[in-house]
């Protein structure tokens, strides 16, 4: 299937139920993410800083560009001129660095706080402890820069449906909690990100408002190193 077939076939699974969907292009050539533009697509994720920045200078200028992967804090100045929303945000350090970045480009950055919710060594992302502890935190209240629009997380990868399901509807219990918590008064605090080609049916079946799809739309990418 076409690129743009996929992603009218997406369209017609998304829109109905109000699910935003991140098109990730990733590894992918311009070429790839022009033909999804050309099918209407406006909002394009990617992981990687430098690629990132490559592609927002060559591509039109009314994409909207996510981060979704991990963030260094030495890497944050590259994006924040242009990137609509950062996915990954895991740390108090991270957001100072964004919201002080945001402050010198006359900006307000949007971010989510990403989840630890899988069971995997080695994976990025805030338990939920230390999400809360980073919301009641005096530096974070300074922040005037950045915005927290909601919260992100990875599952498991696994075949085991039931468990990936357990671990969208634990982020999904975390996200009310934190909702109410801190930004009851807050209409802006409404994104779930969850879910990816192989498990995003479930993450909506649990309440997730982005999806964020690579191979779904654009094919398998030719590397897994770090996918
Ligand atoms: C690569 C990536 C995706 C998309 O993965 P697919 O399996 O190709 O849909 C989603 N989210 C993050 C954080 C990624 O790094």
């Amino acid at each position: 299937m076409s690129i743009a077939a996929k992603l009218s076939s997406l369209k017609k699974e998304l829109d109905p139920i109000k699910v935003k969907l991140i098109a990730v292009s990733k590894t992918k050539p311009n070429s790839d993410i022009l033909e999804a533009y050309a099918a209407g697509q406006r909002i394009f994720g990617e992981n990687q800083v430098q690629e990132l920045v490559k592609k927002y200078e060559e591509l039109p200028k009314d994409i909207e560009w996510h981060l979704i992967g991990h963030l260094q804090t030495n890497k944050v100045k590259y994006i924040v001129p242009f990137v609509s929303l950062i996915h990954g945000v895991d740390s108090l350090k991270l957001l100072i660095e964004i919201n002080k970045q945001a402050l010198k480009n006359n900006r307000i950055i949007d971010c989510l706080l990403q989840i630890y919710i899988a069971d995997e060594e080695s994976k990025f992302g805030l338990d939920f402890a230390e999400a809360v502890e980073l919301l009641r935190s005096d530096e974070f209240n300074e922040l005037k820069n950045i915005r927290i629009r909601g919260l992100m997380g990875i599952a498991t990868n696994t075949e085991n449906t039931k468990k990936i399901a357990e671990e969208f509807y634990e982020l999904r219990t975390l996200f009310k909690g934190i909702k109410t918590s801190f930004f009851r008064h807050d209409d802006y605090f409404t994104e779930l990100s969850m879910g990816m080609s192989s498990d995003y049916k479930i993450a909506i079946e649990q309440g997730s408002t982005m999806v964020r799809l690579g191979s779904t739309i654009f094919g398998e990418r030719n590397y897994k190193k770090n996918n």
